[in-house]
């Protein structure tokens, strides 16, 4: 029994270090990643349901691994999260995004860009000034910049978040809360947020067609926003049934594999030309 019992404690430090060190590997060459250019954006578009336009572009995060094969946000952004690499990573990506959606404008395709934010960039005390930043050096006008801030990262402290908020508001932009409904929001403080937007996530979006409750839980969503004046916004939209249930609640925009998924720039200014005039 005590052979046993040591065998199990060495197995058990062993596992850790293998984690550890999977740990240390990634952090790594998530720094080398920023470094070097291996980051990159995919963009996925977002339907406007009364004027059938393409009016934004989601911005989402991909890191092109050794092999070549991208790596998707899922998988590291937890770790930049812990580590603070999401900072200087954020940061890249809110330049970038700016800069892209400048050029297209350049090219005659405006659309405004959303970039994701996460909690630990919403609590950076640099962010204002940041974001501030991205504009200014890009040259995009503050009306085509988009920030999704999850429910989560705003709700941590509701009272910061209303300050910080609102300062990012005077600067020209929109923001969008995020992941709606997946963590809690106090009604009192949606209604004190200055924010243009509620993301519904597509976990509520998967459920339209799954079950009565589903749906009814998504009409209660947009009837809320529209009582509050916000817009809204459906992510994971894959079927037909899905967009039409939406469409029919009043919910403004849709984003999903139906329309279409997230692309590399070309690709979705390609899409954008091919629109109706
Ligand atoms: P999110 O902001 O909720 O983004 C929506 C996710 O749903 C994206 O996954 C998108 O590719 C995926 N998606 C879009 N349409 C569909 C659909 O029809 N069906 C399904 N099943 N999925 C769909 P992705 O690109 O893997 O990103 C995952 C998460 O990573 C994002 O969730 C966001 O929280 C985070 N993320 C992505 N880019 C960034 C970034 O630049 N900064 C930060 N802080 N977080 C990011
Ligand atoms: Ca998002
Ligand atoms: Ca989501
Ligand atoms: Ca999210």
């Amino acid at each position: 029994a005590k052979e046993a019992g040591r065998n199990t404690f060495r197995f058990y430090t062993q596992g850790m270090n293998a984690e550890a060190m999977r740990r240390l590997e990634m952090e790594t060459g998530l720094r080398r990643a920023l470094a070097r250019d291996e980051l990159l954006l995919h963009y996925q578009p977002l339907l406007n349901l009364a004027t059938g336009r393409i009016g934004d572009v989601e911005a989402l995060l991909r890191w092109r691994g050794k092999d070549g094969g991208l790596i998707s946000p899922g998988e590291f952004i937890p770790l930049a999260e812990e580590t603070g690499l999401i900072v200087p990573i954020g940061e890249w990506v809110l330049h970038s995004a700016c800069d892209q959606a400048r050029r297209w404008r350049q090219d005659g395709l405006e659309v405004r860009v959303a970039v994701n934010l996460s909690g630990r960039q919403f609590s950076d005390r640099h962010l204002v000034e940041t974001v501030r930043r991205a504009l200014t050096e890009s040259g995009l006008p503050p009306r085509l910049l988009k920030l999704e801030i999850t429910e989560s990262a705003v709700m941590r402290n509701a009272e910061e978040a209303v300050r910080i908020l609102e300062e990012l508001k005077a600067l020209g932009l929109e923001i969008s809360l995020d992941d709606f409904g997946t963590g809690y929001s106090s009604l009192a403080y949606l209604r004190r947020f200055p924010i243009d937007q509620l993301k519904i996530d597509l976990s509520f979006v998967q459920e339209i067609t799954r079950h009565p409750d589903g749906a009814a839980i998504v009409r209660g969503i947009i009837g809320l926003a529209q009582s509050l004046r916000l817009q809204t916004v459906a992510e994971g939209v894959e079927t037909v049934a899905q967009r039409d249930f939406l469409k029919d609640s009043g919910c403004d925009l849709v984003q999903g594999f139906l329309l279409s998924r997230p692309l590399p720039p070309q690709e979705l200014a390609a899409l954008l030309r091919r629109e109706p005039g």
